[in-house]
């Protein structure tokens, strides 16, 4: 039976969601250090006065994680629910209302992360207790593991899983965090887009110098910048590094049918997002979904020297760099196509030219093996729940999920319930009350199925 969701839940859970996003956990700024752990110590608080035991901070070299258990009767499966606290800065100005101090307009709850992700951590939470507070027994074991440097890559969360593999065994596991497609429609990603960062800089006069000076007579490393990024792609906007889409894994008929099924408005997207670029024999929803992308997410140079930061200072800059990030998809080793990049940056290059690079994160794609029987119970979860059977779409963005296969042989399925429109790691960030309402729902309804599915954790 499909279970009722008392409203009043949704209103605390709001609540309570407005308590967690005023502790500003940004996770890339080092200022905010002791506000990330004031963020897993809140959520290892509410995890404990939900009956877990034990609930515990485990620290890593930055940012700790908070681990929770909720033992299950004998010979119960256990499952893992992964999600993050940290959330990416915000800048206030861009904002309706202030980032950290949260508002509820219009049926939504306004503030940073909560959509991402800290709404999505605690629908499972808002579960447990719901089910408790019913008098029922989860019928599972319940592990939580909620890391605090999923923005900056997770960088520590590989030494986290193989050092606490016994700590976090489980036979089935679900990611909290990422989305569903589109504005309504019911849907749950099988795939997220691995991929790289690096900065590539570029050199010029010594330092920043009159151009009265030397313009018109000197390499300008803003020039020479334009110059490299605008080789990475053709007219067209596919990428132009040889061998850059050499391994990508082409979509089978039926997968593009079932991507064809979602409710993609290209007229509103292009009202959104902008004209249409990139591989026009891909729909949108392929091309962010199953095919691999090549950005610049910053640009740098020029500007300051001795006439402030409007960008008028008449210098020729003495130096220039830009973030480069790649998406990559399926049997793309992101490794490799880095070098691939890096390479064809290289070749482009004037000869004498001071250049190099930088490199951040590097990160597989992921896929939720066919048939995993985690899958089906969440599709049939979801079905229950929203009257529908829900679409197979892709993220198009990364989840660092091939660390659970690779340390825990696990397969994460993804369970949230974010959309594209809320303002992730941009500004107005926000998370509607109906959403709460559904994922709050969704995840009581998914630990039941999960606790009646005895019982082998093989056949969850
Ligand atoms: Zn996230």
């Amino acid at each position: 039976m499909v279970p009722a969701i008392d409203i009043s839940l949704v209103h605390d859970l709001a609540a309570e969601l407005g308590d967690f996003i005023r502790i500003p956990s940004v996770s890339s700024d080092p200022r905010r250090r002791e506000d990330c752990r004031r963020a897993a110590i809140w959520l290892r608080d509410r995890l404990e006065a939900a009956g877990a035991s034990p609930a515990r901070l485990i620290e890593t070299e930055l940012h700790p994680a908070v681990f929770a258990h909720f033992p299950g009767p004998a010979g119960a499966p256990t499952v893992l629910v992964y999600g993050h606290y940290d959330v990416q800065p915000a800048t206030a100005s861009a904002w309706s209302s202030p980032p950290f101090e949260p508002e509820i307009r219009e049926g939504r709850v306004y503030g940073r992360g909560s959509s991402d992700d800290k709404g999505n951590v605690l629908l499972p939470l808002a579960a447990v207790r719901a089910i408790l507070a019913g008098g029922s027994s989860l019928g599972i074991g319940l592990k939580f593991l909620i890391e605090g440097e999923e923005e900056i890559g997770s960088p520590h969360l590989d030494a986290l899983l193989a050092e606490h593999r016994k700590l976090f065994a489980c036979d089935a596991a679900f990611c909290a965090d990422g989305g569903m497609f589109g504005e309504d429609a019911c849907s749950i990603a099988i795939s997220a887009r691995g991929g790289f960062v690096f900065r590539l800089w570029i050199k010029g006069p010594a330092s920043d110098t009159h151009s009265g000076l030397v313009g018109g007579a000197v390499r300008n490393p803003i020039h020479e910048l334009s110059d490299a990024i605008a080789g990475l792609h053709d007219r067209e906007g596919r990428v132009a590094v040889e061998g850059f889409y050499d391994h990508v894994r082409p979509l089978e008929s039926e997968e593009r049918l079932e991507l064809a099924r979602l409710p993609f408005d290209e007229v509103r997207f292009v009202a959104d997002y902008g004209r249409l670029h990139g591989e026009s024999e891909y729909s949108v929803p392929e091309r962010i979904g199953a095919r691999p992308a090549l950005d610049v997410i910053s640009f740098h140079g020029g500007g300051g020297g001795g006439g402030g930061d409007d960008g008028v200072s008449a210098v020729v800059p003495s130096r220039a760099w830009a973030t480069i990030m790649c998406r990559t998809v399926a049997d793309q080793d992101p490794w490799v196509i880095r070098e691939l990049v890096k390479q064809h940056i290289r070749r482009m290059m004037p000869e004498g030219l001071a250049f190099g690079f930088e490199e951040k994160d590097c990160f597989w794609d992921y896929r939720v093996p066919e048939g995993l029987p985690a899958l089906g119970s969440a599709i049939k979860a979801l079905e229950q729940i929203y009257g529908v059977k829900p679409l197979l779409c892709r993220d198009g963005g990364g989840l660092p999920l091939r660390r659970f296969q690779d340390n825990l042989g696990v397969s994460p399925v993804i369970f949230a319930f974010s959309r594209d429109s809320e303002g992730c790691h941009g500004y107005d960030e926000h998370f509607p009350l109906d959403g709460m309402r559904l994922g709050l729902a969704s995840w009581t309804r998914l630990f039941q199925i999960l606790g009646n599915a005895r019982p082998t954790g093989d056949r969850l």
